[in-house]
This record gives C-alpha cells, structure tokens and sequence, in this order.
C-alpha cells in the first residue's frame, strides 16, 4: 500500500510542478489538500508519514474523529521519540457544513472551505468567540449554476463577503469552488474563469482585507486547469488513493461509540 500511495503522491505532485510551469507559477503557490474521504485510515497515516500536511475532509462527525485518533497516535509516537517534535496534520471541512455541527468542527478545522450563507458565517463566528477564536473560512461559490450544487451564485458573492467582513470572529480568506462533473473542457474552463473574476474583483475592488488570497480550486479530474485559472489550494481525493482498496473503511459512525466518547 505505501509504494502505490508513494507513486500516486510523486505524480500528483509532478503534475502541479508541471502545469505551475505551464502556468509560470511558482508551485510553492499550490497547497495539495489530500481528500480522504472513503480512504482507509492507514492509508492516511502513510500518507502523514510520506510528507502530506493537509487533509481534507467533508462529513464532520469523520473530520473529528479522524483529526483525534490521528493526534493521539502521533502523540504516542512521539513520546516513544525523546526529542522529536510532534506534528499534526492540518485538517481542512470541505463539505457542506450544517450549523449545528458548527461547534464540532470548529476544535478541528484549520479552514473551513465551505461557507454559503450568512447564518452559516454568522454561527462560525458566534462559536468561534466562545473559544476566543478567529476561524478562517472561503466562501463557496455556485459558479456553474448547476442547482444540485451547494454554494452561493455569483451575483451575490460580493454582498454576502462584505457581511462576512463585518463578523469579528470570522477571517475571510478566499474562495472555494467546484466544475461541473464533465469531460467537456470548456465548461469547466468557464466555470473556473467566473471564480477567478470574482476572486480578482474582491482583491481590486479591496472588498476584503490582505487575508483574501486563497483559490480553492480543482479535484483529480481538474486541478491542472484550476492551476491555470490561480488555484492555490487544490483538493485531490481519488486521485491520491488509486490502486487502494477503499471498500471496507468503517466510519466513525460504525466505529466503537466507546472510543468516541474518550476521545471527545
Ligand atoms: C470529494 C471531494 C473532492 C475530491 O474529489 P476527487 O475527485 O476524489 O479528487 C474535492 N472537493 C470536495 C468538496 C469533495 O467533496
């Protein structure tokens, strides 16, 4: 399993060096999000342990979970190590994120990439103050108006970021968004370019303070054209764990109740 997921993690890689450098940007610009969704939790680990500092997740209740069981493992690694310095990786909520799982996620969420509505923004903040906390968030836009899609559509992005500017305990750091599900090139490539204009108009019409700068951008199937378009978060599930038996991972809702109460 490591060699598979060393290969598949070497070529993700090359392929952001390489479409940076169809791009003429630096890849230090591009942060790989390894979305783990269905993957087995060794896996994780591995991939923790090949050099991976963000994780993405999109179900809150397996966010946590995950996020605990990997910190105190590492903890005990690294009480095991006289010396070695313990470090975790970075979990990011890329799913839709209901207010009553607000509080859950907050503990764990180095950036929350799926913000869509102002009472969404406003429980964020509202949680984030009782943990004398500024949370970071992007502002997930619809940019391809397809409606099974979470997000906000375009023409209302502006309005609800100046809103959100306004919550104390909230930092609006960018945006995040997704192509239609399709081969068709073009339609992605439009998809793409309405976020990058939005992304450029919130940063010239200084709608939002210097914490504005993140794209998120691009899943397996895409993230060399997002690169494109100025991703610099790109998020890649499938693609990082292909070739890996992903059937059989039970998920924090099956796990043993009694392991997440001690770790809660
Ligand atoms: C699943 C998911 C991804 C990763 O998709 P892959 O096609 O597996 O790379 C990225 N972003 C979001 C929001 C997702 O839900």
């Amino acid at each position: 399993m490591r060699k598979q997921l060393e290969k598949n993690l070497a070529d993700v890689r090359s392929r952001i060096e390489a479409a940076c450098a169809r791009a003429d940007r630096d890849p230090s610009g591009v942060k790989l999000v390894a979305v783990t969704k269905s993957a087995p939790f060794e896996a994780i680990r591995h991939l923790v342990d090949l050099g991976v500092t963000d994780l993405g997740e999109n179900r809150v209740q397996e966010l946590a979970f995950r996020g605990e069981r990997m910190k105190s493992e590492l903890q005990q690694k690294t009480a095991n190590a006289p010396g070695a310095k313990l470090v975790c990786p970075r979990w990011h909520m890329i799913g839709h994120l209901q207010r009553n799982k607000v509080r859950a996620v907050l503990p764990w969420a180095e950036l929350i990439h799926s913000v869509d509505s102002l009472r969404l923004a406003e429980e964020i903040d509202e949680q984030s103050r009782r943990l004398s906390q500024v949370t970071p968030v992007l502002l997930e836009v619809n940019a391809s108006g397809e409606g099974s899609k979470f997000g906000v559509a375009v023409a209302a992005a502006t309005h609800l970021i100046e809103q959100m500017e306004s919550l104390e305990n909230l930092r609006v750091c960018g945006l995040m968004s997704m192509a239609p599900f399709t081969d068709d090139e073009t339609v992605i490539r439009r998809t793409f370019e309405r976020v990058q204009e939005l992304f450029e108009e919130v940063i010239t019409e200084r709608i939002c303070g210097p914490a504005f700068r993140e794209l998120s951008l691009g899943m397996s199937n895409d993230f060399e054209i997002a690169i494109e378009y100025g991703a610099t978060i790109v998020r890649v599930g499938s693609g990082l764990f292909q070739g890996i038996d992903c059937s059989n991972e039970s998920s924090a809702e099956e796990a043993d109740a009694s392991t997440i109460k001690s770790a809660s």
